[in-house]
């Protein structure tokens, strides 16, 4: 990309941010064809689906063949919408019909979907955020938790932003994930076979949602399950869990990016592979075209209280080290939904260049009965 492609030459109409000449879509609110006239003739849909994905395949890609799942901030977002106002009148024209595609048939405006900003918590033991952040037109991440009766678990996908569907994607993944871990871990399974289990029950049901086979719908996957045993952590893609304590902080999980197997192959220094364009594409993930699935599973047990943080990209993108998630996190002596959305909040004042979704879990979880405030 070069400079000149984002230099802001126009307002958009409807919401009246800097949009280029060139852009199919406003990245603030989505509006197809920002500059143009907002009043399409009668009876024609207007085109949101058609501008060419920045790039799918990396040209030089690692085995397995990866996918690019980051588009450039600036990029338009290519995918149909999910259309949940689907039936109703324009949020914005007041006149137009939605479409089933999520735009108004009138005046060509993408419907607020419900996912621009999502909070829930889990009694006291863990809470969860997600956030479109400010460049995106549509939040393709997606969260799930609950309370288990002797601890919280959580998952956090995030949908492949050049695939069609992917904002289903997430969602039914965490969905199908999560149901698995409430079913069977508190029957006594344990959380690692539960964990193998509920990120193949994810990859199956993004895998079976329809797409075509250029585009299958795709996400990330990460899920923790925390008891007074400790804390079991998969994942498969580029979205993280952080361990973070007083006494001390870490990643406890790796990626499964380009940048992280070039680093890890010895072919680049950590800054030479992450300034590298291909840094961000993924050598796993879930969808009809990810392969065998092989998910990662771990088992850690702190020897203090903590928070387990799980995390989309549009977190550690702008706060990768540890040190600079527990300075955020730590603060204060409040729960965790502060504490998630601490940490969401740093990420918008970054730039908010991606949807961001934060899950904050303590550790240990806190008893039913007990330990109010800490
Ligand atoms: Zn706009
Ligand atoms: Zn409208």
């Amino acid at each position: 990309m070069n400079a000149d492609q984002h230099t802001p030459v126009a307002l958009c109409r409807t919401c009246g941010e800097p949009v280029n000449e060139r852009d199919r879509f406003c990245e603030e609110c989505g509006r197809p064809d920002p500059t143009t006239p907002r009043t399409p003739p009668l009876g024609t849909a207007l085109p949101h689906a058609s501008p060419t994905p920045a790039s799918r395949a990396a040209p030089f890609a690692p085995n397995p063949v990866p996918r690019q799942r980051e588009q450039p901030p600036s990029a338009p977002q290519a995918d149909p919408g999910e259309g949940t106002a689907a039936g109703g009148a324009c949020v914005d024209c007041g006149v137009g019909a939605v479409g089933a595609d999520g735009y108004c048939e009138q005046c060509g405006l993408r419907q607020p979907s419900g996912r621009e900003h999502v909070e829930a918590e889990a009694g006291r033991s863990g809470a969860a955020v997600s956030d479109l952040g400010l460049r995106r037109s549509r939040n393709e991440d997606a969260f799930a938790l609950a309370e288990l009766p002797a601890g919280v678990c959580a998952v956090v996908c995030d949908g492949v932003a050049t695939a069609p569907g992917s904002e289903e994607a997430s969602r039914l993944a965490a969905e199908a994930a999560l149901a698995v871990l409430t079913g069977r871990v508190p029957a006594g399974a344990d959380p690692r076979g539960a964990m193998r289990d509920a990120a193949a029950r994810a990859g199956e049901v993004v895998a079976g949602l329809p797409g075509d086979p250029d585009s299958s719908p795709a996400c990330t996957f990460v899920s923790a399950v925390v008891d007074a045993g400790g804390i079991t952590v998969g994942w498969v893609g580029d979205s993280r869990a952080y361990w973070l304590s007083p006494a001390g902080s870490c990643r406890l999980t790796t990626d499964d990016s380009w940048a992280s197997s070039m680093i890890e192959q010895g072919a680049m220094s950590a800054e030479e592979a992450w300034a590298d364009r291909r840094a961000h594409v993924l050598t796993a993930w879930l969808g009809a075209d990810a392969g065998p699935l092989d998910p990662h599973v771990a088992a850690f047990r702190p020897t203090g209280p903590g928070l387990v943080v799980l995390c989309s990209d549009g977190l550690w993108n702008d706060l990768p080290e540890p040190s600079d998630l527990a300075a955020v996190a730590l603060t204060g002596r409040d729960g965790p939904l502060d504490a998630a959305r601490r940490l969401v909040r740093a990420a918008l004042d970054a730039g908010g260049h991606d949807n961001v979704t934060v899950a904050v879990l303590r550790y240990p979880p806190p008893g039913p009965s007990r330990e109010r405030g800490r």
